[in-house]
């Protein structure tokens, strides 16, 4: 198929279950979104979302505001780091409090 007739307009993958099981199982640290810092949130349009892009895992949905499936999240902290406002915190997975 030509590219131009191909309907998306860029190329993604979907998170998956593969042989050393779920990716969210091997996390340490918990990515957290604080709602009043994240750009999209408080615009309430669809903006910024670097945090989709830049995750490995593909594991940030955009629904319309960033959700993350935390079944495939591993806890790299890259979305974190990304964040244009700081609106990712990276907490202890074992922490109680890091809902
Ligand atoms: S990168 Fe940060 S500010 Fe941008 S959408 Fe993601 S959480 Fe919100
Ligand atoms: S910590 Fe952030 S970038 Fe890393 S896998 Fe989880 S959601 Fe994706």
């Amino acid at each position: 198929m030509n590219t131009k007739d191909c309907k998306h307009i860029i190329s993604f993958s979907s998170p998956a279950e593969g042989e050393g099981g779920l990716t969210g199982e091997w996390r340490t640290q918990k990515p957290i979104i604080n709602q009043d810092k994240c750009i999209a949130m408080k615009s309430q349009k669809g903006v910024c979302f670097q945090c989709w892009a830049y995750c490995p895992e593909s594991t940030i949905e955009r629904r319309p505001f960033p959700t993350i499936n935390y079944k495939y999240c591993k806890g790299c902290g890259i979305c974190s780091e990304i964040c244009p406002s700081n609106a990712i915190e990276m907490r202890n997975e074992f922490d109680e409090n890091n809902t």
